[in-house]
């Protein structure tokens, strides 16, 4: 390619709300077999609601609720977000915390009332030894419903079960459907449950999963994707996805993510839109062949 051609290229990308940081991404964008997406915050909203509550016998539902945003008024986490917002709605008076803790990928923890109370994946809980058996139908229902399940244990016993979920994006179904249209194969890459994100890849069309992937596994799943599939590009917006931006054959930061995606990646898309991945891939397969 010629210094003229990618330059009307990255221009047309620029009126289109894409960015090139680099010109050899629009060269490396041609190269990519899969299309790989971070679900949260990316594939959607990234701003999670609690849908479901079940408490466990012998437990009273505010007080839960009211213990577990308690706990997550410290988190930063969407999901924290999410919890705070719902107590505040239902006017609950939340406790005093101390000893709060973050357990990444996995949940929260503090001292509450003189009690130790834990929020977070079912992972999380098992790890701390708890039998979730009680909860294991209403998971599995949540989950297949694209539903995030959550667990909260107070005083070493499971208290409850329940869900947060975000809408997928509006323009995510198109995007994916002309991503296939032009032949690439879309994968989701997530820390978030199995069976949760199996029920929205399925929702969406998606091809391959990659689930349950800790902060610091995305650049693992990436290379799992990569062989089997081919050279891929990885769309994100977090804090996470920076060291999978990089790593990617060709990264693409959402510009209304974190600063660090942004820095970490060869191409920023202005709009959180998704379908403006299609249009950059079509723009780099034009640009490029009329060169020749
Ligand atoms: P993602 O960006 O996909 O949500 P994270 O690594 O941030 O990935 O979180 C993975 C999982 O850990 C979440 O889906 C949730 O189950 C649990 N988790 C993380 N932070 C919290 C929190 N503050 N409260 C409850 N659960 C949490
Ligand atoms: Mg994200």
């Amino acid at each position: 390619a010629t210094p003229t051609s990618i330059m009307v290229g990255t221009g047309r990308a620029a009126e289109l709300g894409v960015l090139f940081r680099k010109g050899e991404a629009l060269q490396a964008l041609r190269g990519a077999k899969v299309i790989a997406f971070d679900k949260t915050g990316t594939l959607t909203e990234g701003k999670p609601e609690l849908t479901d509550l079940q408490v466990g016998e012998g437990f009273d539902k505010d007080t839960v609720l009211a213990h577990i945003a308690a706990v997550e008024q410290r988190s930063e986490h969407p999901i924290a977000e999410a919890l705070v917002a719902a107590a505040q709605e239902r006017n609950l008076n939340l406790p005093g915390v101390s000893e709060f803790d973050t357990v990444t990928g996995m949940g929260v923890s503090a001292m509450v009332d003189g009690v130790r109370v834990n929020v977070g994946a079912d992972r999380y809980l098992r790890s701390l030894e708890m039998d979730l058996a009680v909860f294991a139908d209403t998971a599995g229902r949540l989950a297949s419903e694209g539903k995030t399940p959550l667990y909260v244990a107070i005083g070493g016993k499971p208290a409850a079960i329940l869900a947060v979920a975000d809408k997928v994006k509006a323009g995510t179904p198109e995007a994916i459907a002309a991503l296939h249209r032009q032949g690439f194969k879309v994968a989701m890459i997530t820390g978030d449950n199995k069976g949760t994100a199996s029920a929205i890849a399925a929702r969406l069309g998606i091809d391959a999963v990659e689930a349950e992937v800790m902060p610091d596994g995305k650049v693992e799943a990436l290379a799992h994707l990569r062989r089997q599939h081919g050279a891929v590009a990885f769309v994100g917006d977090g804090i996470n996805d920076a060291p999978a931006l990089a790593a990617a054959d060709v990264g693409l930061a959402i510009g209304t993510g974190t600063d660090i995606a942004i820095e970490a990646a060869d191409v920023v898309l202005m709009r959180g839109d998704l379908r403006a991945v299609p249009q950059a891939l079509a723009l780099s397969r034009a640009t490029l062949s009329n060169i020749r």
